[in-house]
């Protein structure tokens, strides 16, 4: 009988041994999984709180819709009942000390119309009218090695770039806009400009290829998006886990592995699937040959702030879902969700429930990450009035550091991934690196990758 250990019990490490043991049960092959997770609890940067009577997802929140590869899984966990969908609603920006409609018909915050630039608030009568020289003006010099922030800013000018759309983008790419190249950016954007003669004028024409927005582009479950994990588990009663177990070194021995567990104890595997953060495997694996491209995968950091209030979230704008932060707000964090209108079932009675996000690219990241957890939470609280006027006490909260978690796919990640794939390979046959440091961060990704590693392991059984 051969052993797999799959080391971490996130999403991917859960999807893997899901995956396998359909395999092994399918093929009736002489296998057994054990799953090793450091925590008590399962589920990684999955993580569903429920108190008082609200649902706070501490980590991920959703999934995205349209990647069908969940489907599948979503049918044979019997959780099809149970999914919900984000209630659409309007986004806001804060700047200059309040909440401004991000224009509806706009994508990434550049207008779809005449009408979208004309009725838009975060820019000034001189500032559209410098957006109007997209129009009327051609590309003779920009390709896609140049700068996005610069190519925005030359055809609809410097204003509505910095006071529309860099915000919007802001959230989806963390870098300055000026750093990051139209090609690992929005390269379709200077087709339109050529193609079309305007970035406004091809994003219109285009527009059925960005219908998502505004649609139910995310689904959970109305038990938390935790439920998928508490599904995957109950539908592996006959592998063996080994929760509350961290393990501290994977040494080969010959064709085996051994794992030495922080308690003292070790157990011996065939195979191994390292799903832990890079960070985890690093340690565990203790191969200076690999320490060159670990050390090239990057993560950020966030911190989140969930407070639930005694009070309607009726007092919140109305259909508003939340809003994001431009630099000149004034503001520490860089954006909130107004959770209970978001996601209502995440709140009886309509209770107001709210998220904060404060990532590490944000200018105060620093002071703030060495606050206490009520200092954390009076920060909160102020941006929280500054946003949407005077509150009680929350009468619950959660505060959730995520230290360099939220990976940070940079231009050479394939090619880091790939060299410690090859050197993993040679030295470590039967091993696998799997999860969202190396091959997406995305949920139904993580899912994808475990599917993937399971059917790999698979042909070494
Ligand atoms: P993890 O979830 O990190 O799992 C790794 C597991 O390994 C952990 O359980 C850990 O305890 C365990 N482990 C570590 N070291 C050891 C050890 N030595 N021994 C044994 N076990 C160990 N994605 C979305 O699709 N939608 C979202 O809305 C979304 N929001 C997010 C919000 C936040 C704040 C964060 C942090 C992430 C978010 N993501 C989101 C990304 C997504 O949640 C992750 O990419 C995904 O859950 C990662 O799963 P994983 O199994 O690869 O890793």
């Amino acid at each position: 009988m051969k052993k797999v250990a799959v080391i971490g019990g996130g999403i991917t490490g859960l999807s893997t041994a899901y995956y396998l043991h359909k395999i092994i049960q399918e093929r009736k092959l002489a296998a057994e999984i054990v799953l090793i997770e450091a925590d008590e609890r399962l589920g990684g940067k999955i993580h569903t709180v429920k108190r008082d009577g609200f649902i706070m997802e501490v980590g991920a929140d959703s999934l995205v819709a349209r990647k069908r590869n969940v489907d599948p899984l979503i049918d044979e966990l019997g959780l099809r009942e149970e999914v919900v969908y984000n209630a659409t609603g309007k986004s806001y920006l804060h700047t200059e000390g309040k909440l401004k409609l991000i224009p509806e018909e706009a994508v990434f915050g550049i207008p779809l119309s005449l009408q979208a630039l004309a009725e838009s608030e975060l820019v000034s009568a001189e500032g559209k009218v410098e957006a109007l020289k997209d129009f009327y003006t051609t590309n003779e010099t920009f390709t896609k090695n140049d700068s996005i922030g610069l190519f925005l800013e030359a055809f609809l000018g410097k204003e509505l770039v910095e006071k529309q759309i860099a915000p919007v983008l802001s959230g989806v790419y963390s870098g300055k806009l000026n750093e990051l190249t139209i090609a690992s950016t929005l390269p379709y954007l200077l087709d339109y400009k050529n193609q079309y003669g305007s970035i406004m004028k091809g994003l219109a024409e285009n527009r059925q290829t960005f219908k998502s927005q505004g649609e139910k582009k995310f689904l959970s479950f109305a038990g938390g998006t935790s439920a998928i994990i508490e599904r995957m588990e109950q539908a592996l009663p006959d592998i063996e886990w080994m929760k509350g177990c961290k393990v501290s070194r994977v040494i080969r021995d010959g064709e085996q592995y051994t794992l030495d567990l922080k308690d003292g104890r070790s157990l011996v595997a065939d195979s191994v699937v390292l799903s832990v953060p890079h960070q985890a495997a690093q340690l565990m694996l203790a191969n200076e040959s690999l320490n060159e491209d670990f050390a090239e995968l990057i993560g950020s950091s966030l911190i989140s702030v969930y407070m639930g209030f005694e009070v309607s979230d009726e007092l919140l704008p109305e259909n508003g879902t939340g809003f994001i932060v431009a630099d000149s707000s004034g503001m520490k964090c860089q954006a909130s969700t107004w959770t209970s209108r978001k996601w209502t079932h995440t709140s009886t009675n309509h209770q107001l429930l709210v998220r904060l996000f404060y990532k590490s690219s944000g200018p105060h990241y620093e002071r703030l990450q060495g606050l206490s957890e009520e200092e954390m939470l009076q920060e909160a609280m102020s941006d929280l009035q500054q946003s949407i006027g005077q509150l009680p006490q929350p009468t619950t909260y959660a505060i959730t550091r995520w230290m360099d978690s939220m990976p940070n796919y940079h231009l050479r990640h394939h090619e880091v991934v790939q060299s410690l794939e090859r050197k993993v390979a040679q030295q470590y046959p039967g091993m696998f690196l799997a999860g969202c440091s190396y091959y997406g961060v995305g949920i139904p990704d993580c899912i994808a990758n475990g599917e993937a590693t399971a059917a790999r392991v698979a042909e070494l059984l």
